[in-house]
């Protein structure tokens, strides 16, 4: 029999050897995971188990456990706004020594969908609104992960770029469409960067769901020679049916779709049984790649590329930040600072990351506000709230909660069974809490008992309480105070689960008297397949909205200089839900005119990791997008705005002035069904056609110094998709840093095209690239543009001869070199 991985790639002999001593049960179980996280080991011919994690801004592990904290990366947004392929590269040897570490075999990242539309609401992990953008950080974040040993997983696989309905929805798109945008941003990941897997999406894509698609064997298999493994999204093979594709390994297990009914269907001849080989060839390849295998040497046995990875987590926030308004007050000598006014909730509490599966358990974080105090030693710098952002339950912070029982600061859980009988109990340093995989009998398990001492900082009202789906009791000091259940908003469970509603009691504390908290939860052992989540704390004061604005107002008009921190929070920037609006929560657009108008040297820092509204942007001095900035958040932050480092960040997505200016925003499916009937014009695309200003430009971004763009120069005057040799242009930028300090320029080359019998966009990258110089100094870019870059989707890649405009700059509408490209 021959077997191959795919019509390409002859598979390792041994390979099949292993696979031959296999029973036809032994090779279906291999195919749905074991665990959690986990794929079934096979002592009989040395497999051990594979172990895989979420990504992609770090690495979990296997538990969901702040006693085993996790490097936190700045989110994918800000790694797409540094338009750095090395760094995205290193970005990716950080996760996989983090991985290594933690003893993962797989990162379950880089998601490189994209921002179709900036409702998405997983916007914050995905890179950009342009495919070319997407692949080159992509792919470099691939090879990054994989060259230190450890597979990446680039999803999700495909056309999943809005979350509502995300199991069921059907994405209706064109096939030019398709390959153009969707495809092309994962082509590179996994043609150049040879990923060892990719993920299947939850939706369907022209009818069949994903994991039932050919667009799984073509282009993936077929055309771009993938022969790693297609893993599921969690829970998204629902049938055999997809057993028949080039579907390969279900995740999670145990339970499955597969398992028995795929062997019985083998047996009655209704599924081949080399359908099954194939796919336990590619998990055992994969397996040998990551040392999983006995007798095959890891592809590498020890990480090659490891750097310190808390500096690179605030390099990286750094090289993404996008100063996109400046108008001559930053960067601040510290020096000349005496009195420094430090405003907003996300200033103290800050987002580090977007919700959902991407979350990791940083063992610190820096915000905004520790980052200032510590750069400012000789200021006095105060801290106002100015508005609540925050919706819902915060956990507590970990400095006032103590363990009744070890007197250690945390928390003590315990699981009891339906007779109150202890199962088993652990000592937690938090009070946002999830099993997902591990010990905990969750499914044994009537109830979750929480208790811990709680201490004030101040005095007053506040609402305190759990977070969860389902029903829990509220004790204080020993007495019932409140019992009811939280029913789930919407129908994602994932939302559910990660993102649930509150339930509070009012009390009033006093600053530094001790209260006893416990929550009793009952638990729910079918939810999500026995996993739980439940955080308890407080929610916020929304009672005196105006008195905090005026109070923070006040502080502006006090100090020399203001750091406003604005941003979103866990309700509008999460997995398993789109948002509705582009406007920041609560009244933070209010807090921001009342500062402007008491300090007009107000600076605004922007938390979030996707577009926002800025109504105000022209009343202030500068405007930072800092975006989810990972643990050293602030340290970044104040290094910025110290002068210390310069913005290295330009916008990955056009920000628009109003949501009604959007011009692809849709994310609900209608009838099951989201239309993509934009075609290729998504992003600064469908600006350009739709002739709209946005508030700030696809390719924006200020530096703290200045640059001329001398000439620009190409090698060849003309491409020949045909002729050996003909087939890329390469394009050489010349630009001086005429400013007094060192400098990051990002130069990049668009296409466009007058008269053409294809509807083109308006213009459409090609390619950039970052590059640093010296005050005075004159540095050249090189950027390859593939003849590619020219072509059209015609169920194949066709080339319409004739002149193509290339024209390079700084934005996609500041372009001032060109030249003109003939393809023949
Ligand atoms: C997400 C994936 C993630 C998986 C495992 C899914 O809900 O869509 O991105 O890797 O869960 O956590």
């Amino acid at each position: 029999m021959t077997i191959s991985l795919n019509e390409d790639t002859a598979v390792d002999a041994r390979l099949v050897a292993l696979l031959d001593q296999l029973t036809l049960e032994e090779k279906v179980l291999v195919l749905t995971g074991h665990d959690f996280w986990a794929t079934w080991p096979l002592p009989k011919i040395g497999l051990r188990r594979i172990l895989v994690s979420d990504g992609p801004s770090g690495v979990r592990g296997e538990v969901w456990d702040e006693r085993s904290p996790s490097l936190n990366l700045p989110s994918s947004t800000a790694l797409g706004a540094s338009w750095d392929p090395a760094i995205a590269r290193r970005y990716g040897n950080v996760a996989a020594v983090e991985a290594r570490r933690k003893g993962v075999d797989v990162v379950l990242g880089p998601t490189i969908n994209l921002h179709r539309s900036p409702l998405g609401g997983r916007h914050f992990e995905c890179f950009s609104e342009d495919p070319i953008l997407t692949a080159k950080l992509a792919s470099a974040y691939v090879t990054g992960v994989q060259e230190n040993g450890v597979g990446a997983t680039p999803k999700h696989y495909i056309a999943n770029d809005f979350e509502t309905d995300r199991f069921t929805a059907n994405v209706v798109v064109a096939d030019r469409t398709l390959r153009e945008l969707y495809l092309l941003a994962f082509e590179e990941a996994i043609v150049d960067a040879g990923a060892w897997l990719v993920m299947s999406s939850y939706n369907s894509v022209n009818g069949p769901t994903v994991t039932e698609n050919e667009l799984l064997e073509t282009p993936l298999n077929s055309e771009w020679g993938f022969d790693g493994v297609v893993i599921s999204d969690w829970t998204a093979v629902r049938s055999i049916e997809s057993a028949r594709h080039s579907q390969d390994l279900v995740m999670p297990g145990p339970a499955g779709p597969w398992g028995d009914t795929l062997v019985a269907a083998v047996l009655a001849g209704e599924v081949d049984e080399a359908q099954v080989d194939g796919k336990v060839l590619r998990l055992l390849g994969l397996a040998a790649r990551v040392g999983a295998l006995d007798g095959f040497e890891a592809a590498v046995p020890l990480p090659v590329v490891v750097e310190d990875g808390i500096r690179f987590a605030r390099e990286a926030a750094i090289a993404g930040a996008v100063l996109v308004r400046n108008d001559g007050e930053l960067p601040w000598a510290a020096e000349r600072l005496t009195k420094v006014a430090v405003i907003g909730h996300n200033a103290k509490f800050a987002r580090t990351q977007g919700g959902g599966s991407a979350t990791v358990l940083p063992e610190h974080v820096v915000t905004p506000l520790d980052g200032l105090i510590a750069a400012l030693p000789n200021a006095e710098v105060t801290y106002s709230v100015g508005a609540v952002v925050q919706e819902g339950i915060a956990e507590f912070p970990l400095s006032t909660i103590e363990n009744p029982v070890t007197g250690e600061p945390g928390a003590r859980v315990r699981f009891l069974d339906a007779a109150g009988v202890e199962l088993f109990s652990e000592d937690r340093r938090a009070s946002a809490l999830v099993w997902f995989g591990g010990d905990a009998p969750i499914a044994a398990s009537s109830v979750l008992e929480f208790t811990t001492r709680y201490t004030p900082e101040e005095s007053g009202e506040v609402l305190i309480g759990f977070a969860s789906v389902g029903n829990g009791r509220i004790f204080i000091d020993g007495e019932l105070r409140h019992e009811a259940s939280a029913e789930a908003v919407g129908t994602d469970l994932g939302a559910a689960f990660l993102s649930p509603p509150s339930v509070t009691v009012d009390l009033a504390v006093e600053a530094g008297v001790p209260i006893d908290v416990k929550i009793e939860y009952d638990v729910v052992p079918d939810f999500l397949g026995g996993a739980l989540a439940i955080t308890v704390g407080i929610e916020p004061d929304l009672s005196h909205p105006e008195a905090l604005i005026e109070e923070a107002a006040a502080a502006a008009a006090a100090a020399d200089v203001v750091v406003l921190v604005v941003g979103t929070n866990s309700k509008v920037e999460s997995e398993g839900f789109d948002r509705t609006s582009l406007d920041l929560p609560g009244r933070q657009d209010e807090l921001v005119r009342a500062v402007a108008a008491a300090n007009p040297r107000t600076v605004v820092v922007v938390n979030a990791g996707s577009p926002v509204l800025m109504p105000w942007r022209n009343d202030v001095s500068a405007v930072l997008l800092s975006w989810f900035g990972g643990q050293e958040y602030g340290d970044a932050v104040a290094a910025i705005l110290l002068g210390e480092s310069e913005p290295g960040g330009r916008l990955p997505s056009t920000w628009p002035v109003t949501l009604e200016d959007v011009p692809v925003f849709d994310v609900t499916p209608v009838d099951g069904v989201v239309r993509y009937d934009e075609g290729i014009h998504i992003g600064y695309r469908a600006w350009l056609k739709a002739g709209t200003e946005p508030a700030y430009e696809f390719g924006h971004g200020l530096g703290y110094t200045e640059w001329t763009l001398d000439d620009l120069s190409l090698d060849r005057l003309y491409v020949a998709p045909e002729e050996n040799g003909a087939d890329t242009v390469a394009v050489t930028v010349g630009l001086t840093n005429t400013g007094d300090r060192a400098g990051k320029q990002v130069v990049q080359v668009y296409a466009s095209r007058a008269e053409s019998a294809i509807d083109r966009p308006v213009r459409w990258l090609v390619g950039f690239a970052a590059v640093h110089a010296e005050a005075g100094e004159s540095v050249v870019a090189s950027i390859l543009v593939p003849a590619r870059a020219f072509a059209d989707w015609q169920d194949g890649w066709h080339f319409e001869p004739g002149d193509f405009r290339l024209e390079a700059g700084t934005s996609v509408s500041a372009l001032p070199l060109g030249a003109t490209v003939t393809v023949r």
